[in-house]
């Protein structure tokens, strides 16, 4: 009897760090989840800040041959004024034009310069963030390591737990095994202890004959109640 007790109280205790490695095995997966996704977002954060830089420098780009553009029209309505034969209302137009056109000439380089500045402090946002960027790959992976480190050794555990279980079973009588399967599908501890005067499962009182059964050698006693297997300690 009490060897009987015995092992299944071993086995009990196999099986809840066979439970308990599982649920670790899922909480340690749901970090390496977590991390990855921190990974992508810090590369997608750095990608978007790349790409403002780059919508930026087009902008000024397009900004420098709008002021080519601008400038060209003033050389060709100086040309004209220069060398064609033409009414003094087209004149004063090309002139006032020339005008205008100088004006947004000055605005739009005073415009490029400040841009300029911008895009050099970008430029340089930028390389600062690829650096960290990098840095924190590095971080993240050496974290996603050690959860993988983690992993195997949860892992093994569960191995080596389900070789022990092997060998315990082969040791117990069918009976004892099957009547402590059919528990184990409804009970995380299908073993409990009797513990003032109570089964210590489903902490409801035992009657005073199930305890003297307990106490005694003839066979394994279930709780009247839950049907747990009793032991008193
Ligand atoms: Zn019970």
């Amino acid at each position: 009897m009490a060897n009987e007790i015995a092992q299944l109280l071993q086995l009990q205790s196999i099986d809840q760090q066979e439970t308990e490695a599982i649920e670790r095995i899922k909480r340690l997966e749901r970090d390496r989840a977590r991390i990855e996704e921190k990974i992508v977002e810090a590369e997608q954060a750095f990608a978007q800040q790349k790409d403002d830089l780059r919508k930026f420098e087009h902008e000024s780009l397009m900004s420098n041959l709008k002021v080519d553009e601008l400038d060209e029209n003033i050389r060709n309505y100086q040309h004209r004024l220069d060398t064609a034969i033409i009414s003094f209302k087209e004149m004063e137009d090309l002139r006032t034009k020339i005008i205008s056109e100088k004006n947004r000439i000055g605005q739009m380089e005073d415009e490029a310069l400040q841009m300029m500045d911008t895009i050099v402090k970008d430029r340089e946002a930028v390389a600062a963030a690829k650096i960290a960027l990098a840095e924190r790959q590095v971080e993240l992976k050496a974290a996603i390591a050690d959860i993988d480190g983690l992993l195997k050794q949860v892992e093994s555990s569960i191995v080596d737990l389900h070789s022990q279980r092997e060998t315990l079973t082969q040791s117990m009588s069918d009976f004892l095994l099957s009547q402590y399967q059919s528990l184990h599908r409804k009970f995380d501890d299908p073993i409990a202890v009797v513990s003032h005067m109570t089964c210590s499962g489903c902490k409801l009182k035992l009657s005073g004959s199930t305890i003297e059964r307990a106490r005694g050698s003839l066979g394994l006693v279930a709780c009247e109640h839950c049907s747990r297997i009793l032991y008193i300690e």
